[in-house]
């Protein structure tokens, strides 16, 4: 005789509780699942092993021999049999190991075939109808979900078997996609009952797979009337062949950031991979300089790299450099001191078109920052310009007394085919010129984020007022530019760390 069970059920008479387990064992029921419908509301008599359980609920129906044990389970299509049983969850943790990924505790996400909501529904229905003032009022929000019941059980027995402990909130996500290839087909009433609900979604995703999802299914079974149902579903049966796949564990980490700046010393380079109609138009980008180390180190899958603003190809990116930020998903290598990234950013400075500097992990909601104030902020750029004729040091010193100096820019005729045409009003803060010959001298420029500095130069055939030929005077061009800082102080510096 197994020990009394603890914690509260539905029903407090056991004559009703036996009633209910010699239903739901006869539909071929679960003892996982009937503790589910009988309301079992302590956590810790889930935990226990399938020979336990069914200990349990024989010593409800007063130690019955014949008790059915059917597999699969028709209400959670054997999840909670199977798929908790040690050959499976050995399955889980050859996989978290042979995935390599560094992590410190774990979450388990499970999918589950949608038509399992419509098989509780029904056993819920059942329940109503032979029990009605115990069930009436109750749904399935009342009981454990086969999700919950599946890792009360399985985690501490994983986070046992991986040395690392299973939490509600984790940055490792063990995932596990349950399929069942006769879910659609259990869920076609459903549409008959409210062809709208379905309908939207198949037009919208073009995805036959996706018709019915949780939630559709969710809100269509609370509309229906419970005879409506039970005319079109009948209470499902234990059937060998019902039994649910789990075909792919994935074994996913949250992305890491890492941030720092950058210094660009060549005219060749571009920020991105340059690539036109599917050829490579670069040899590398300052992308693929600063990424081919990280990867190497945090092996992770995608990359996403973002900037505070950019510079053309042709443009230099000196001073301390410009902030950038890179996004790794699901990288496999997540932990390192600041030694090892110090290492990374040698490793990287190895290039001789690109060095970095700051180098650091960051917090997710940190790189707001980057984007944050993109127009606000003043740039200072250095320019090498040439004038037809030559010009006076007076005329080149008089640049010096124009302060916030305000400039209307229509859309470069360079950038036109990516930008929408509009006028742009900026502000050049300060300006200061050095003669280098007859013909060229040096301009220093600081200037809102966001001002297209060759135009101011050349004018662009009268498309940025005033400009820098119309101020002196003489046709100028601008040949080579540099951008000499970027103000945000952001991510923050480590050079006295
Ligand atoms: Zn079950």
């Amino acid at each position: 005789m197994a020990a009394p069970m603890k914690g509260k059920l539905f029903s407090t008479d056991p004559a009703v509780t036996q009633e209910i387990v010699l239903l739901l064992t006869q539909h071929g029921v679960c003892a996982r699942c009937v503790l589910r419908f009988l309301g079992m509301g302590d956590v810790g008599q889930f935990r226990a092993s399938t020979e336990e359980l069914m200990e349990k609920v024989k010593s409800l129906v007063g130690d019955q021999e014949d008790l059915l044990s059917s597999l699969p389970c028709p209400a959670c299509l054997g999840i909670l049999q199977v798929y908790l049983e040690e050959p499976f969850l050995n399955r889980i943790v050859e996989a978290v190991k042979s995935s390599d990924h560094q992590f410190q505790n774990f979450i388990c996400s499970l999918t589950t075939p949608v038509c399992s909501l419509v098989r509780e529904h029904a056993f819920l229905l059942l329940l109503r109808e032979k029990f009605k003032a115990l069930y009436e009022h109750r749904d399935l929000e009342d009981i454990a979900s086969v999700k919950d019941v599946w890792k009360w059980r399985s985690g501490p027995i994983l986070a046992a078997a991986l040395d690392t402990p299973f939490e509600l909130k984790s940055k490792f996500d063990i995932i596990l996609h349950f399929t069942f290839e006769k879910s659609d087909r259990e869920c076609t009433f459903l549409s008959y009952h409210s062809p709208d609900v379905f309908r939207k979604r198949k037009n919208r995703q073009k995805n036959y797979g996706d018709t019915y999802t949780r939630a559709n299914v969710a809100r269509v079974l609370s509309n229906m009337t419970d005879t409506y149902f039970k005319r079109n579903y009948s209470t499902p049966k234990s059937d060998e062949k019902n039994l649910c796949r789990c075909d792919e564990i994935k074994c996913v980490h949250d992305a890491v950031f890492i941030a720092g700046r950058y210094n660009k010393y060549s005219r060749t380079l571009s920020q991105t991979p340059w690539i036109l109609d599917g050829g490579r138009k670069s040899q590398s980008s300052v992308e693929e300089e600063i990424c081919g180390p990280l990867k190497k180190q945090f092996l992770y899958t995608e990359q996403r790299f973002s900037s505070s603003g950019r510079e053309d190809v042709d443009v230099r990116m000196l001073g301390k450099g410009r902030p950038f930020v890179v996004e790794m998903e699901n990288p496999r290598r997540v932990q390192f001191t600041p030694e090892v990234l110090r290492e990374i950013q040698q490793e990287i400075n190895k290039s001789t078109d690109v060095k970095v500097r700051d180098l650091q992990i960051v917090d997710k909601n940190d790189i707001n920052r980057l984007k944050e104030g993109e127009i606000e902020k003043t740039k200072t750029y250095s320019a090498l310009c040439w004038s037809r004729e030559p010009l006076s040091r007076q005329q080149l010193d008089k640049l010096q007394d124009i302060k916030d100096l305000v400039i209307y820019q229509k859309t470069p005729i360079r950038v036109l085919h990516r930008r929408p045409l509009a006028t742009r009003e900026r502000v050049i803060y300060s300006m200061s010129a050095e003669k280098v010959d007859d013909l060229h001298f040096t301009l220093n420029l600081s200037t809102q984020a966001g001002t297209y500095i060759k135009e101011f130069v050349h004018g662009d055939f009268g498309r940025t007022t005033p400009n820098l030929s119309s101020l002196t005077g003489q046709e100028c061009d601008i040949l080579e530019l540099d951008v000499q800082s970027v103000e945000l102080d952001w991510p923050p510096s480590l050079e006295n760390s």
